[in-house]
């Protein structure tokens, strides 16, 4: 614990100085992510095991979150250790840029274009999900602008919906708190409610010959876990088709196994032209993230008469990275987790739902094995947390009213009844 002395300064603008005098107590460093500036109160995790990370106190947790929607294989796993040891010996790192490749990412494209809904497709690679977003975005923009449709800009997106946390993405994530002190944000977005085809039909309508493409999660994620309305994907497939814009689905929570399948887009049978990926692609073991492309696009960039793709990060094609993504991937075939994730859903969707009594827990939104349990109004889903954390469980609030699950696709049957019956305990506790 860093025990240096903390400066406090005046809400008085950037080029302030501190207070004379103001010391207060230390707060580490580490300036965390997604968390208030001023917090101070941490839980240290030392170590992971499965679907189970320990404090460093010692204390087990099941991890019912697997972490941030990534573990799908579960922590602490020595093959792949190995796998990444291995490629850091043979070749740590070397660039992807111009005229250089490495088995690995050779690889690992190959492999994930086999196990997309495309035909023929290609993969590109980032270092996380939202540089995915990014490269989609840029992407469909740059494919109708070569094919000569320079007037086609505007994305749509969907409310809520999350996207990451670059500027387009940032743009595009339907949350109105990610806005707050970051504008102007990006022109061109128009916003849709999520669940409401007549809404796109309505921009379609409206500005169909200027939009370049439609980004949407198959499954809202992380605001809250809402499956998309019964025919909501298919229309605005049909609806791109009709108009002539690209259909980008984000796939960086639903991908490579949570739904059952390896992409959500199998699991509803809609096809976009573009996937994003990151998360479950390595189970979080190191950062990858990337985009699937399908053949409509490949055919434009690939066919423009001196086209030069200038976008590209250091460390797209990482081959260490890149080779943990083949061993994770490795690991959920060869261990069944595609099926695994129908039981996890199935037992702790049922345990979930047998949860719901109207006053305190109204109802559970699941698809596969990610779950939004959402509260009655008056129950604080922080309280929720901590609740859950004093009972061995690690869950996400998000928003105002849900308390999100989406375990590590090797759970026991065990640590699932765990996160259930800790769940009613943490209501009961938060009610009394
Ligand atoms: N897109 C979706 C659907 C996500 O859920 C996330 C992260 O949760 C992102 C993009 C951003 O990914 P990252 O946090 O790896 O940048």
């Amino acid at each position: 614990m860093c025990q240096r002395t903390k400066q406090v300064w005046p809400g008085r603008g950037f080029l302030s100085a501190p207070i004379p005098g103001s010391d207060v107590m230390a707060k580490s460093a580490f300036l965390h992510p997604t968390t208030p500036p001023a917090e101070d109160q941490f839980l240290t995790i030392v170590r992971g095991e499965g679907a189970l990370v320990f404090g460093d106190d010692g204390k087990a947790y099941v991890d019912g979150m697997a972490s941030l929607w990534y573990c799908t294989i579960g922590h602490g796993r020595q093959e792949m250790a190995d796998a990444i040891s291995r490629q850091i010996t043979t070749l740590d790192a070397f660039h992807t840029f111009e005229r250089y490749t490495n088995p690995p990412v050779e690889e690992a494209a190959a492999r994930i274009a086999a196990l997309s809904p495309f035909d023929d497709p290609r993969v590109f690679f980032t270092g996380s999900g939202s540089e995915a977003v990014e490269t989609a975005i840029k992407l469909a923009r740059i494919t109708h602008s070569l094919a000569g449709d320079t007037d086609r800009k505007i994305i749509v997106s969907r409310v809520p919906s999350y996207h990451g946390v670059a500027f387009a993405g940032t743009t595009l994530t339907g949350l109105p708190a990610f806005h707050e002190h970051v504008g102007p944000l990006l022109p061109d977005v128009l916003r849709v409610p999520h669940d409401d085809l007549a809404a796109l039909e309505e921009v379609f309508a409206t500005s169909g010959d200027r939009i370049a493409a439609v980004i949407a999660e198959p499954v809202v994620g992380a605001p809250g876990v809402y499956p998309p309305a019964p025919g909501y994907l298919e229309g605005a497939r049909r609806l791109c088709d009709e108009h002539g814009a690209l259909l980008i689905f984000d796939e960086v929570i639903t991908g490579f196994g949570r739904l059952g399948t390896w992409f959500g887009a199998i699991h509803y049978g809609v096809t976009p032209d573009l996937i994003t990926f990151a998360k479950g692609v390595t189970s979080g073991y190191l950062p990858l993230g990337g985009v699937v492309v399908s053949r409509r696009v490949l055919d434009v960039l690939e066919n423009a008469p001196g086209y030069f793709l200038r976008h590209g990060h250091t460390y797209s094609g990482h081959p260490t990275v890149c080779a943990a993504a083949l061993a994770n991937l490795a690991i959920v075939e060869r261990e069944g987790l595609l099926e695994r994730a129908k039981h996890v859903g199935q037992r702790l969707g049922d345990g979930l739902s047998g949860l719901i009594d109207g006053d305190r827990i109204v109802e559970v939104r699941a698809v596969g094995a990610m779950f939004g349990v959402g509260l009655a109004d008056g129950l604080d889903p922080i309280r929720i947390r901590e609740e859950l954390i004093d009972r061995g469980v690690i869950a996400r609030p998000i928003g105002t009213s849900t308390v999100a699950f989406c375990p590590p696709l090797v759970i026991t049957d065990e640590h699932i009844d765990q996160c259930v019956s800790a769940l009613e305990e943490a209501v009961t506790a938060a009610c009394g």
